[in-house]
């Protein structure tokens, strides 16, 4: 008899299991790595925060609550974007989500058809391939290009990858890995050339609070397409408490959506999840009332991380590295190791480094190594530098 597995959807048979888990893998019993290869930060979600879920937990809110949620959560979340990006944002436009991930899946669900061609700016986290893939949707990339400066758009190159024929444009931008982070021109030219093409455009902006090259750090945020676009442009941009609150296990999340699109995204939370639990949800508005000492606090520190670990990089021999605008990620290649995977494999079993290859992003970044800097102690960063030193035959 074959294997019930042997039926499943090819294109669910088809996803790639995480790399960064192989890599992780090979460290399985080691207590002695110092791992930077996971995308949050190693510091706990604030006192407040935790304490309106426990309260709101011991008055007993263990019930569903409405699809798009709370009432309160929402007007919460529109007056912090209107805060941030000007006010065309009501409540009416957003949708709760359970975590960035589940955002943009339903965006996916909502957009593509199968067979639809989804556009993703690559390298890029993996979840922004593998979904569209999930929905059916052919998936093509168009690839930053890797410069002295870090890594680029070409904008010619995306007006003609851009087509008609193009479904959903998938932009993430602070850009994870790779820091890069798009400029207010490029964004204006990319939604006039969407607008022309029909285009949707999925905006990936969990990281615009992690900004650092902005007028203010900390108080301000990356260009985003809500500070360009009209409420009726086909534009989804998605959101999430994990990075600027230091909230990535509590799965909370929001969309900023076209107002004629919210009640379609709310139907379709009924048949995910049906809504955000309430204790999360509390937590969130907590959150957003907290948010000008929680979130300049938050960068300031991963500001001085990128600060500190970036020049110690850049003085190690055959590293080729940029300080990254925006994010919370060091993405570096070393010369005269092409294969990302198998050296991050070597550097946790030989040197208890722990970095993610490149090769989880994108085939183009095979090589690069990404190093997630959100480390509340400087000295990790340090250590972790001398390791890899070490390794390379420059240090002691
Ligand atoms: N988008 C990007 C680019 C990310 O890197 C992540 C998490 O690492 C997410 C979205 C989703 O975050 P979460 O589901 O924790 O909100």
């Amino acid at each position: 008899m074959t294997h019930a597995s042997a039926s499943i959807r090819a294109a669910v048979q088809d996803l790639q299991g995480s790399r960064i888990r192989d890599v992780a893998n090979a460290g399985l019993g080691r207590s002695d790595v110092l791992a930077f290869w996971f995308g949050e930060s190693d510091e706990v979600t604030p006192d407040v925060v935790r304490q309106s879920a426990i309260d709101s937990m011991t008055q007993g809110e263990t019930f569903y609550a409405h699809n798009l949620g709370l009432p309160a959560l929402r007007e919460a979340i529109a007056a912090y974007m209107q805060g941030l990006h000007g006010g065309q944002i009501d409540a009416g436009r957003i949708a709760v989500t359970s975590g960035g991930v589940n955002a943009l899946m339903l965006a996916f669900q909502t957009l593509v058809n199968a067979g639809d061609e989804v556009l993703a700016v690559t390298p890029v986290w993996p979840n922004l391939t593998a979904q569209p893939a999930i929905m059916g949707a052919r998936v093509r990339t168009l690839s930053l290009v890797p410069g002295p400066q870090g890594w680029q758009l070409d904008m010619a190159a995306l007006r003609e990858a851009v087509t008609p024929a193009t479904r959903v444009l998938v932009l993430n931008a602070p850009n994870n890995p790779t820091g890069w982070t798009l400029g207010r021109e490029e964004q204006a030219a990319i939604l006039a050339h969407c607008r022309q093409t029909g285009t949707w455009i999925l905006a990936d902006e969990v990281y615009e609070r992690l900004f650092y090259d902005g007028p203010s750090p900390g108080q301000d945020a990356a260009p985003s397409f809500l500070d360009l676009a009209q409420p009726e442009d086909r534009l989804i941009v998605v959101h999430s408490f994990s990075k600027s609150f230091l909230m990535t296990g509590w799965r909370l999340g929001w969309m900023v959506l076209p107002p004629s699109l919210t009640e379609a995204v709310g139907k379709l939370i009924e048949f995910n999840t049906s809504c955000a639990p309430v204790f999360v949800q509390r937590a969130g508005i907590t959150a957003l009332a907290h948010s000008a000492q929680i979130t300049p606090r938050v960068v300031q520190h991963l500001k001085t991380c990128r600060d500190t670990l970036v020049p110690l990089l850049q003085a190690v021999p055959g590293v080729q590295v940029a300080p990254a605008p925006g994010g919370m990620y060091a993405f570096f290649r070393l010369e005269g190791h092409p294969d990302g995977v198998q050296t991050a494999k070597r550097l946790v079993t030989e040197a208890g480094l722990g970095l993610a290859p490149g090769e989880a992003f994108a085939p183009e970044a095979a090589g690069w190594l990404r190093w997630c800097f959100a480390s509340r102690d400087l000295q990790r960063l340090h250590e972790g530098v001398r390791r890899l030193r070490v390794w390379l035959g420059h240090g002691t």
